[in-house]
């Protein structure tokens, strides 16, 4: 069974002492998400900013155990200012609830690039770079135990690999000392349903791990 899925007198998996996130938050003050959202106020530091309806931050809880860093917004999520609120981010929510056994509200949800990129293309290499330090901060201020990387651009660019997501996903790696579990897209598993067993069994994994049977 899951713990719970907030902090409290849990054993983190990052040191108290490390501090990974230092260098790369070094110019954000922020000490919650609500500071950091402000923050960021009405970000204009990409292009990403010409054609976004809202910023898209994030959702969940903030001493959430597990977060699920996805790309960037789609058009739902722009118009809602949420993330993972279209088709795929209904087939999130089912991987969280009927999959997990937990609630969306129990869980962080973040993207990479925080503004919608213009039909849904990837970001470029620049926007990644302005906008990821936010990311950072969010992995920083919620200290998951467990990230999961959603598609091959989220997964690419926590890990700074090109290897195919198809090779990346099921297998633990690390992110600044946070283990971080791969897998498909919600997005692509609508478009590839076959592959929704391959999901599911790196979300055992995950459940595993936060169940605390790999220790
Ligand atoms: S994508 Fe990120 S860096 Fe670019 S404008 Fe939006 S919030 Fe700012």
């Amino acid at each position: 069974m899951i713990q719970p899925m907030v902090a409290g007198g849990r054993q983190r998996l990052v040191s108290a002492d490390a501090d990974p996130f230092a260098e790369p938050v070094a110019t954000l003050s922020a000490r919650n998400l609500d500071e950091l959202r402000a923050e960021i106020g009405d970000c204009r530091r990409c292009r990403l900013c010409a054609g976004r309806s809202h910023i898209v931050f994030g959702v969940g809880n903030p001493r959430a155990r597990l977060m699920f860093v996805g790309e960037g917004p789609g058009r739902d999520e722009d118009l809602q200012g949420e993330p993972f609120v279209g088709r795929a981010g209904q087939l999130l929510t089912d991987i969280i609830t009927k999959g997990m056994g937990l609630k969306r509200e129990d869980v962080y949800i973040a993207n990479v690039v925080k503004c919608r990129p213009p039909e849904n293309r990837n970001p470029e290499p620049d926007e990644v770079a302005a906008c990821e330090p936010f990311l950072k901060k969010q992995i920083d201020l919620v200290r998951p135990e467990v990230i999961v990387g959603l598609g091959k651009f989220a997964v690419q660019t926590l890990l700074q690999s090109k290897t195919p997501i198809s090779k990346l996903r099921g297998n633990w790696h690390r992110y600044h000392g946070i283990k971080l579990m791969p897998t498909f897209h919600p997005a692509y598993l609508l478009r590839n349903p076959a592959d929704k067993k391959l999901v599911w069994e790196d979300i055992k994994k995950v459940i595993k791990e936060l169940s605390g049977e790999n220790t």
